[in-house]
């Protein structure tokens, strides 16, 4: 198996240079959730002239698939790995996530497996580059699922630019709420006896969440925005609206907080005479369930190119963030290890330039490479990819 990983680690020095460029015109032009269609086509592009089978717009306007095969003889199902990319940006930050370096390792480590699929036929199986559009909010991935993107697949794997590395990542389950409180206008010094408060509403709502919080449990986070606050303060606001998201650290357990949630928003609506909207987004993301067996051999890999690692290694529990990915490890066997690129923090201007930094090249192509000997791995030893399967099974059976 060495030589198929000196292979794929080889090819993705060759194109080092170019995966660099590909992923700085990503960083270059942000695109926002569901809008990335210059990044869509700069990819698709991109994998097209390197002979992946390419579907385009897949399922979603911005998510793509490509593919490479080779169908050897094997006496059991063809083995079927998943490489995941992402490349939405933040509003006003730009590549704030580091997104564009997931799309490059991800692209990278496709690469990586066709060029070893390519030197030994003997290496047999199914290659998939998924584009995954709308992780920061959205969740392209919960759409993929629900299109059967991830029927049939063994193992889907990718990994996220962070301050830190942590390779088997706590991230907790979410829901995003948006509530609107109708009230009546009325002149606020003439006759404000005549008007129903909205404002009032959405304070109360605030208020009533502040001191929900004092007693949920550790691991819930509740937090939000008034986005729309009134017109005039000469005028009793008679729409407001607000931003909450709630998470937990199983789907199980948000959905108990998000009831307590809306108690807090409907009480606030009776004490003011107002009437509320509470309108969910479609898609919550889940936690995420790491796979054991797909954690340690991308461990093996990893700590291999970059012996010195342990020296920016995170807490576990350090990251209260969520992922759609996390959707995606309750469908098949995942992993979503955090990687170090440098200090900043996620989601700050600082990290953006990080991101599109010359100092992020290095970390990301090692990710690349990683991922690459693990797809290898894992489509030469029957037994890790029942192993994972099997890891799979005893944590559905746990936590569903
Ligand atoms: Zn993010
Ligand atoms: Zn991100």
């Amino acid at each position: 198996m060495e030589a198929l990983f000196e292979t794929a680690c080889r090819k993705i020095d060759e194109e080092a240079e170019e995966l660099r460029s590909l992923s700085h015109l990503i960083w270059s032009n942000p695109e926002l959730n569901f809008e990335e269609k210059d990044s869509h086509n700069v990819i698709t592009d991109f994998l097209e002239k390197r002979g992946f089978r390419v579907q385009r717009n897949y399922v979603l306007e911005t998510a793509f698939s490509a593919e490479w095969v080779n169908c050897g003889k094997l006496s059991w199902e063809l083995p079927h790995i998943m490489v995941l990319c992402e490349y939405d940006a933040l509003p006003e930050i730009g590549h704030a996530c580091g997104h564009n370096l997931i799309t490059e390792l991800g692209v990278a480590a496709g690469m990586g497996v066709k060029a070893a699929m390519e030197e030994n036929q003997g290496l047999v199986g199914k290659l998939t580059i998924l584009g995954t559009p709308a992780e920061e909010g959205g969740g392209g991935k919960a759409y993929l699922i629900e299109a059967g993107a991830f029927k049939g697949v063994h193992a889907a794997l990718m990994a996220h630019p962070a301050p830190f590395n942590i390779d088997d990542p706590t991230t907790l389950a979410v829901k995003f709420v948006e509530v609107t409180y109708h009230g009546k206008a009325a002149h606020s010094s003439v006759s404000p006896w005549q008007g129903i408060n909205a404002l009032d509403a959405a304070v109360h709502a605030y208020t009533g969440i502040s001191h929900l919080r004092q007693q949920i449990r550790p691991s819930g986070r509740v937090h939000g925005i008034i986005t729309k606050g009134g017109t005039k303060s000469n005028i009793v606001p008679d729409l407001c609206k607000m931003e909450y998201t709630i998470r937990e650290d199983t789907l199980a357990n948000l959905d108990l907080l998000c009831d307590k949630v809306v108690g807090c928003l409907q009480a606030a609506a009776l004490a003011t005479g107002c009437t509320v909207e509470v309108e969910w987004e479609a898609k919550p993301y889940a936690d995420m369930r790491n796979n054991e067996t797909l954690v340690s051999v991308y461990q093996r890999h990893i700590e291999r190119l970059e012996p010195g690692r342990q020296a920016h290694k995170g807490e576990k529990e350090a990251f209260k963030g969520s992922t759609d990915m996390g959707n995606v490890s309750h469908e098949v066997p995942s992993i979503h290890p955090f990687y170090y690129v440098g200090n900043e923090l996620n989601h700050t201007n600082e990290f953006t330039a990080l991101a599109g930094s010359e100092g992020a090249q290095l970390f990301t192509l090692n990710q690349g490479k990683a991922m690459s000997m693990t797809c290898i791995e894992m489509m030469m030893d029957k037994t890790l990819l029942q192993r994972a399967a099997s890891d799979f099974q005893s944590t559905k059976a746990r936590q569903d």
